[in-house]
């Protein structure tokens, strides 16, 4: 085990050889734990001697697995509000949210990068912690199984390719580290306004991901069905087809992205609903691990 000592495990991190600091305004890091500064099988030099017949052989040393896995979840961009977020500093108060982190652990275990696998679309209210479940999801996938995974909130992601085309780059350029990762996550989808424009630049990355049979993963406070919501007499009100922007939170999912990259996000993923208190509180002390 990577922080293992000879008879002791590392309390700062738990024998996992790396910790992620949250550092205000920037992405989460990772780095080396205190207990891996200098390697004790390799001694830093990343190689190690193993025995072959006679004489022995120089191979590489497993820490450098380590120094890769945190160079991903370093790539990754995973936002440093939920740097700390695993699924155990995950706290159900609700059989929806118990429901969801199962999902969660379950797609990021089971997750393989020789096959094609299903994405989950997390929906529901603010603050029942569908960004934690894709910031934990990331955070396991890239620093215990080495996978390469990008993260990214829809609304900045739009300001970015404005500022690049405005600094003359394409925008496919822009995208294509996007459309490439093996697994995306893609935060607050259907909070842009909803322009042409913007529609168009989501389907060009949803459809590439898709025809690529790209794992995706996503966040929404969009419901894919329509719902009853307080209206102002008292009472609930069915919300079926409001006007766009009017009562924008009533909207369904369909209506924020439109029909074509609704449908290919049902194709590529599970939809899963999180109703819940607010989550938030619960994760303020939650420890680095
Ligand atoms: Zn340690
Ligand atoms: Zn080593």
């Amino acid at each position: 085990m990577a922080g293992a000592t000879a008879d002791r495990i590392c309390e700062r991190c738990s024998g996992r050889g790396y910790r992620v600091l949250k550092l205000k305004g920037r992405a989460a890091t990772a780095r080396r734990c205190e207990c891996q500064e200098t390697c004790t099988h390799c001694r830093g030099s990343g190689y190690v001697l193993v025995p072959a017949g006679a004489s022995a052989v120089a191979q590489p040393c497993a820490c450098r697995h380590l120094d890769e896995r945190i160079g991903l979840f370093n790539a990754a961009c995973v936002p440093a509000t939920v740097a700390r977020a695993t699924f155990d500093s995950y706290k159900p108060h609700h059989p929806d949210q118990s429901a969801a982190k199962a999902a969660a652990e379950d797609f990021s275990k089971k997750f393989r990068l020789d096959r094609e696998t299903h994405g989950i679309l997390f929906y529901g209210p603010p603050g029942t912690g569908k960004t934690h479940l894709l910031a934990a999801v990331v955070r396991y996938l890239a620093l215990e199984k080495g996978v390469a995974c990008r993260y990214v909130e829809l609304m900045l992601l739009l300001s970015d390719i404005r500022n690049g085309i405005a600094a003359n780059r394409g925008y496919v350029d822009i995208l294509r580290p996007l459309t490439q990762a093996p697994v995306l996550v893609i935060d607050e989808l259907g909070k842009e306004r909803g322009t042409d424009w913007e529609r168009s630049m989501l389907d060009e990355l949803i459809s590439r991901r898709y025809n690529g049979g790209l794992t995706t993963l996503f966040a929404t406070n969009y419901y894919r069905e329509p719902r009853k919501l307080p209206s102002a007499e008292g009472g609930m009100v069915n919300t079926r087809r409001p006007d766009w922007g009017r009562d924008a939170e009533a909207m369904t999912l369909r209506e924020r992205v439109g029909d074509r990259v609704f449908s290919r996000i049902s194709e590529m993923c599970e939809f899963r609903r999180v109703e819940g208190e607010d989550f938030r509180p619960s994760v303020i002390d939650a420890w680095d691990g």
